[in-house]
């Protein structure tokens, strides 16, 4: 059973849930905990799974051989995202901006262009007794964090629940992070903010025709239309957490999951009980 779990907006307790969930399961199946928010990877300070092995991950970007080059310009024209452009005649190529298409290299009439390996990040694999970690570690002001996801979604060791940490948002890695799984559980602030950016992450699954479920977090008072909303979609509610210091004051110490599983277990256990029940 593949699980992703997203937020919509940051900072909802999505991380908290995933750990916590992931850890919960760990002590009875083989998990994977699968950090895929690239850009922020905190699940292992929580999880503290002792790394094993670590790689990068590559993009491949081009590379011109001037010797070769007419300066004919093809592979500006084609290039839609600006990374290739002609000065006085001869192509300058912008990696940060390649999405790694290889469509300059088809184009290119004199064969000048080759291909060369760009680092992205890194993946950090490790394990835990029945808990299997991976975590993609995006490099400073890198873009292209799909290839990165792609590799972390790879170790899941066969595990019998996959629980991917989604990135906070709607955008691409959102996207990414959601395919290929069997339910996605929103994690929801009550808050207009929250309900708003929920509701763009649910048209995600939505569209990628993915069951949704939700889990309400950091619940101060009941938010009438993030209710009403999931009352006309049929989304079921799995839990609501209420807003509670001491989860800050134990995120902020690295001892969240303990913490939730000591306050909160009756909450992972309804969850699990769900997805259990999906299972069957
Ligand atoms: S590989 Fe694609 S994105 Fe990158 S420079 Fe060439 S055409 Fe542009
Ligand atoms: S398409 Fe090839 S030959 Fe033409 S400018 Fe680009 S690299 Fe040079």
């Amino acid at each position: 059973m593949k699980i992703a779990i997203a937020s919509g907006k940051g900072g909802t307790g999505k991380t908290t849930i995933s750990t916590t969930l992931a850890y919960y399961f760990a002590q009875q199946f083989p998990t994977a905990l699968l950090d895929c928010d690239v850009e922020e990877p905190d699940a292992n300070i929580f999880l503290n799974i002792p790394v094993s092995r670590t790689f990068d991950v590559d993009v491949l970007i081009p590379q011109v051989d001037m010797d070769l080059c007419t300066g004919c310009g093809r592979c500006e024209k084609m290039c839609q995202y600006n990374a290739i452009v002609l000065i006085k005649g001869k192509p300058l190529v912008l990696p940060e901006l390649c999405h790694s298409c290889g469509g300059c290299y088809l184009v290119c009439p004199e064969k000048a262009i080759k291909e060369v390996k760009r680092s992205v990040g890194t993946v950090e694999v490790g394990v835990n007794g029945n808990l299997h970690y991976a975590g993609g570690i995006l490099n400073i002001g890198e873009h292209m964090a799909i290839p990165l996801i792609d590799e972390v979604k790879k170790e899941h060791y066969n595990a019998t629940f996959r629980i991917v940490d989604a990135p906070p948002g709607s955008s691409c890695p959102v996207v990414h992070s959601m395919q290929g799984n069997d339910l996605i559980i929103i994690v929801v602030e009550p808050t207009p903010f929250g309900f708003h950016d929920a509701v763009l992450a649910y048209d995600v699954a939505k569209t990628l025709n993915i069951p949704c479920a939700v889990v309400i977090n950091n619940l101060v008072e009941e938010y009438k239309p993030l209710f009403s909303f999931l009352e006309k979609e049929n989304i079921p509610v799995l839990a609501v957490i209420p807003h509670d210091v001491d989860v800050a004051r134990s995120c902020a110490q690295g001892n969240c999951i303990e913490y939730m599983l000591t306050k909160y277990q009756d909450k992972f256990e309804a969850i699990m009980r769900y997805i259990k029940e999906k299972v069957q």
